[in-house]
């Protein structure tokens, strides 16, 4: 079978190996050289779902590349209320580069037989009927049976696909973080390890997330907004983050990139003949945080497993993948979409008061929306009547995941274009439309 990757994305690298060696011919098509690849920064992921798909330990990883991940705290906007997240010792997600991270993939991917046609962009799908059949790119048009769709959040392919495959093709406003990363020197006078990573949400009552990481040599600052960053924006709360962290430098030792990070619950409908989408091309991030390191090289698996058990790659064939990705992973993180939206349309006052009086709490924030049992609603209820309208804004988002949650784990069994497409307008029927 004869299979092109649209971009080097994290499961596209992670699907192309396992199909290459199985004896399928994988090429990969990337705008970028291959140098070019990656940022200058680090990400969070967990590190045996990266070593079990290259088949080695943890020990065979460069100490140079990673680090641990110390403790998290989300912050209120107005700074006030700080909710701690422990993270277990022996289970929390460690911390990698994330050029060499990649470069692990591209390593392992090539030596499974993957090739890569590099500075090469894709500019749409190549459509044969309502089959995609390849793709169109500035060196002309390459035919294939199957197009795995890596090229993140913007990706051509998704975004030209014809309209009745039903995939949804451009994300709405609050749908994504427009984010600006720079690594800053850190000056003496802390110890990092006593410090935690800080997430401010509604960062200074804006509609974003921001972050401030003291590591043992820099700081990680971390500003994400729901529309487009501006310099000065980013320079004012540059500002405000060193007046209150008096051992952050000025001299930039990394990153300084912009990037933009999903943070909405995955599509519904990710595949079609011939076609499939992982990793950020789907959306496939945790939405209060924008992690997706771990479900993209998950899906990668999952998809190349689904392939080599469905070789003709139809619509039918893949919704097996897309249905049981929904069921592993696509739950959990529409479950914490809700939270997240409801957050976001709040005014950042009563965003002060959920956080004051406990009504968000670590579990919410940390584990995806999880404290929805009466007992747990009983409590928030008693704590955030206070103030009814952000109490039961933020219990609505609670439940709209919970049971947007319910719906992505029993999606559709059977392949039926008609019931697929219920399916998911009763889904986004749940959805919070951030204003
Ligand atoms: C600032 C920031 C911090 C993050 N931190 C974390 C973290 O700590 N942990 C975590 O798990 N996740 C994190 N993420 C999210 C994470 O980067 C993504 O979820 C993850 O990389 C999966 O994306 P992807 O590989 O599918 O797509 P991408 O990483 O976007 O890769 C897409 C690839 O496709 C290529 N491409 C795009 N368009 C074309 C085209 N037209 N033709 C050919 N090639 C094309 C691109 O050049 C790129 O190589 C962060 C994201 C950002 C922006």
């Amino acid at each position: 079978m004869r299979i092109l990757i649209a971009g080097a994305g994290h499961g596209g690298l992670a699907a192309g190996a396992i199909l290459a060696k199985a004896g399928h011919s994988v090429t990969v098509v990337e705008q970028k050289a291959r140098e070019q690849l990656g940022h200058d920064w680090e990400d969070r992921f967990t590190f045996s779902v990266l070593t079990g798909l290259l088949g080695i330990t943890e020990n065979d990883l460069p100490p140079a590349i990673w680090r641990d991940r110390g403790d998290c705290t989300f912050v209120s906007p107005d700074g006030a209320t700080h909710v701690d997240i422990h993270f277990d010792p022996n289970s929390r997600q460690r911390v990698m580069w994330r050029k060499p991270l990649l470069n692990l993939l591209l390593e392992h991917a090539e030596a499974c037989g993957v090739s890569f046609l590099f500075e090469t962009p894709v500019t749409a799908p190549l459509m044969n009927g309502r089959r995609v059949a390849g793709l169109h790119t500035k060196a002309g048009e390459l035919e294939a049976d199957l197009i795995i769709d890596a090229a993140g959040v913007f990706s051509p392919v998704r975004t030209n696909l014809p309209e009745e495959l039903g995939v949804e093709k451009s994300p709405r406003r609050g749908d994504l973080f427009y984010a600006r990363r720079v690594y800053y020197d850190r000056l003496p006078g802390v110890t990092a390890a006593d410090i935690p990573f800080e997430v401010y949400l509604r960062h200074a009552g804006e509609q974003g997330l921001s972050w401030f990481c003291t590591n043992p040599d820099s700081v990680d600052v971390l500003i994400g907004r729901i529309d487009p960053l501006t310099d000065a924006q980013f320079d004012e709360h540059v500002s405000r983050f060193r007046a209150a962290h008096p051992w952050m430098g000025t001299q930039i030792v990394h990153g300084g990139q912009n990037g933009v990070i999903p943070v909405r619950r995955p599509l519904t409908r990710m595949t079609a003949d011939g076609y499939a989408a992982v990793g950020d091309s789907a959306f496939m991030t945790t939405p209060m945080n924008g992690m997706g390191i771990d479900l993209s090289l998950r899906a990668g698996k999952l998809l190349a497993e689904t392939v080599l058990a469905h070789p003709d790659c139809t619509a039918q064939e893949l919704w097996i993948y897309n249905r049981e990705f929904h069921r592993l992973y696509g739950g959990s993180t529409a479950k914490n979409a809700g939270l997240k939206s409801a957050l976001l349309s709040l005014p950042a006052q009563d965003v002060d008061f959920l956080f004051a009086a406990r009504v968000v709490e670590s579990g919410d924030l940390a584990g995806g929306g999880q404290n929805v049992s009466v007992p747990a609603l009983l409590g928030k209820l008693k704590r955030g009547l206070k103030n009814p309208s952000a109490f039961f804004a933020v219990v609505n988002g609670l439940m709209r995941g919970a049971r947007a949650a319910k719906l992505y784990q029993r999606a559709p069994k059977e392949y039926d274009p008609d019931a697929i497409a219920q399916w998911s307008r009763s889904i986004e029927r749940l959805d919070l439309p951030i204003d």
